[in-house]
């Protein structure tokens, strides 16, 4: 039988050609959609069938819930792309990165007492921080908002969790921490440290780094993200953590992220992240000519930077614009592009002002078309505007 394909939300009848004119463009949420031509080009290798007896237990016949074969190919493609030093590191999974940023907020937390742990990260940052130190635990987590107004207060951190992420959600940059010391914990965001969207200046070799196959292949819904750890301290607070959670991560997607990844890693990986690459460093391209012309739009700058990758220097391709609306009186920028039937996502979502807002780069193709449609006719409309 045919497929049966939802049609974009811009597009209806029964093929879904026809363009429904006013209908906005979608550039909130980081639906990794980009990616799916290259499955669409990949489904043999790619394909997954289960039989009804496969896979029934809770744990695999060693007694954990993690896949040993998943965690060798996943070391594999951490040394091919040389993103994340793995050797003597422990490997843990979860649902989705999301599932393993809260078990390692959980395991750095401070043991048997009521005091509760500090939450920062720099602004903007990407919100879920502050929403799961919020929602799960407010007594024992505290979201103490931006880490750089913490810099000079060194002395006053009792015991304080840094979110790094890098690169950053939303503005593509290569974060480092802010805070040091003794009392301070650093919990890496990895998500986006692949060669689709920056240049890999180096292995990462942090103590806690969180990865996931949602901005890698692009299967978001498949729900599989992983932490590579120094301390088995931390390793085994977090495996607790998880088992206690959800008694490990679901046996079918670990089956289709070891399919993914071994169809990644065929001629070493080098299709896909060319694919991806290539594919945001031509959005990137096409974003910034929209608004090159533009006075009332700016995009964030992120110097090229040299690659281990690729062997050279190369220009970042990030996942998201950080727009920002340089009127003073266009305060609320969402606003302002919503008018112009451009929907992103508020600067203070990031813990920023709302002259910024954050688009999303990683959607399909076609969403990304309307997307740039928009701002064309957007930047046009400006005073003075050729
Ligand atoms: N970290 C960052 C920085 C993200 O942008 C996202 C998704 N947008 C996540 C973590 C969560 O992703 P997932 O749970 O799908 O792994």
């Amino acid at each position: 039988n045919e497929p049966v394909c939802e049609c974009n939300t811009c597009y209806a009848g029964s093929d879904c050609s026809q363009f429904i004119p006013d209908c906005a463009a979608n550039a909130d949420g980081g639906d990794p959609l980009f990616l799916e031509p290259f499955w669409m080009r990949h489904v043999a290798s790619s394909a997954l069938v289960e039989a009804g007896w496969h896979r029934m237990s809770y744990t695999f016949n060693d007694h954990t819930f993690i896949s040993k074969e998943l965690e060798r190919i996943i070391r594999k493609l951490h040394a091919i792309v040389g993103n994340a030093v793995t050797e003597n590191r422990f490997i843990i999974f979860g649902a989705g990165s999301t599932q393993v940023l809260n078990a390692a907020a959980y395991a750095l937390s401070l043991e048997n007492t009521s005091s509760s742990t500090g939450i920062v990260a720099s602004v903007p940052y990407y919100t879920l921080y502050k929403g799961q130190a919020e929602y799960f635990s407010s007594a024992k987590f505290k979201f103490q908002g931006d880490a750089y107004t913490w810099r000079k207060k060194s002395d006053a951190i009792t015991n304080m969790i840094e979110f790094v992420t890098s690169p950053n959600n939303p503005d593509g940059r290569l974060n480092k921490q802010i805070l040091h010391g003794p009392n301070v914990k650093t919990i890496y965001d990895r998500a986006y440290y692949w060669p689709h969207f920056t240049p890999i200046p180096a292995p990462a070799d942090e103590d806690l780094m969180v990865f996931t196959l949602s901005k890698l292949t692009g299967h978001a819904g498949s729900r599989f993200g992983w932490a590579v750890i120094k301390d088995e301290n931390v390793f085994n607070r977090m495996t607790a953590h998880i088992n206690i959670n959800s008694m490990g991560v679901s046996m079918d997607s670990q089956l289709r992220a070891f399919k993914l990844l071994k169809a990644v890693l065929e001629g070493e990986g080098k299709e896909i992240f060319d694919f991806a690459y290539q594919t945001m460093k031509a959005r990137w391209e096409r974003l910034t000519m929209a608004l090159s012309s533009s006075k009332r739009f700016s995009l964030q700058k992120n110097n090229p930077q040299y690659c281990i990758f690729y062997n050279r220097v190369r220009e970042f391709s990030p996942a998201y614009a950080w727009l920002k609306c340089e009127r003073k009186d266009d305060k609320d920028c969402y606003a302002v592009l919503k008018a112009a039937k451009i929907i992103g996502r508020q600067g203070n979502k990031f813990g920023s002002e709302d002259h910024y807002v954050r688009l999303s780069l990683v959607r399909s193709h076609d969403d990304f078309n309307i997307l740039i449609d928009r701002l064309n006719k957007l930047v046009s409309e400006e005073d003075g505007a050729k």
